[in-house]
């Protein structure tokens, strides 16, 4: 949907619909993605699938000469090192990558990431030619007080490095308390978080703040897809639990198309 500058309609972003497998999925899970591959050859959408690392490798085959991209979950600042159980960026690009999430709020509850953290992750994504899908949004707690919007400006100018622009970096609003949970904002909620977003990303970026995919995120369903994706400043989707399931995942990208 589009946003505005100065009066004028801006053409809108192309939409993309990102499934986050989270961790989820062996190798026989690889036929959902292949049962994919014909409603992504007609979709206007872009498309892309975030699995574990372990089956980066594998997905990249079972994606190959499609229009679905490979996106990593998370990665370490370095480009490498003494680092235990982590994944680089650069290593990432090299088993095919082209987006990787950052910021996500498990990353931020469960490994207690802040927003210095997320934007040293976002540098290193850039770094590696990799495109940040960076992960914001409010508790239920701080919705409830009055003040999602401020938190969700304040992570967004805290999360972003110098430099970000909308061709290296994609924002996905997603509410902590509509991740898995099966609840989701009302549409004016929604509405209201992503032109925050859009107005925040035009201080920060210029013109260029117009041209960003703000994706929403957060108990997207093949039921409710078609009315969130309409909304306006809405570019796209962040799926979890639906893009586990070619029918649903299918269903949702036929729903931004
Ligand atoms: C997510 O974790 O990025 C997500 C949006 O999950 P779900 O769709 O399952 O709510």
């Amino acid at each position: 949907m589009s946003s505005v500058s100065k009066g004028r309609a801006v053409r809108p972003p192309k939409t993309l619909i990102a499934g986050n497998w989270k961790m989820n999925g062996t190798r026989k899970d690889l036929s959902q993605v292949r049962a994919l591959r014909k409603v992504s050859a007609s979709a206007a959408v872009d498309i892309a699938i975030c699995p574990p690392a372990t089956l980066l490798g594998a997905m990249r085959e079972a994606v190959r000469g499609s229009k679905i991209s490979l996106g990593g979950q998370d990665c370490h600042p370095q480009t490498h090192g003494a680092h235990t159980g982590d994944i680089s960026a650069e290593m990432m690009k090299g088993e095919g990558a082209k987006y990787v999430i950052v910021g996500h709020s498990e990353r931020r509850s469960d490994h207690g990431e802040n927003n210095k953290t997320v934007a040293s992750k976002v540098v290193a994504a850039h770094r590696a030619g990799l495109v940040a899908i960076m992960c914001l949004g409010e508790t239920l707690a701080e919705r409830k007080k009055g003040d999602a919007l401020k938190v969700i400006g304040q992570q967004l100018r805290g999360s972003l490095p110098k430099g970000v622009s909308s061709k290296n970096t994609v924002i996905a609003y997603e509410p902590v308390w509509a991740i898995g949970t099966g609840l989701t904002p009302t549409s004016q909620e929604i509405a209201q978080a992503h032109a925050h977003l859009r107005r925040a990303l035009v201080r920060l970026c210029g013109t260029d703040g117009h041209k960003f995919r703000i994706l929403y995120g957060g108990s997207v369903k093949p039921d409710n897809a078609t009315e969130i994706l309409a909304l306006p400043n809405v570019n796209g989707a962040l799926v979890g639990g639906a893009s586990l399931k070619a029918k649903d995942f299918g269903a949702i990208i036929k729903a931004g198309a």
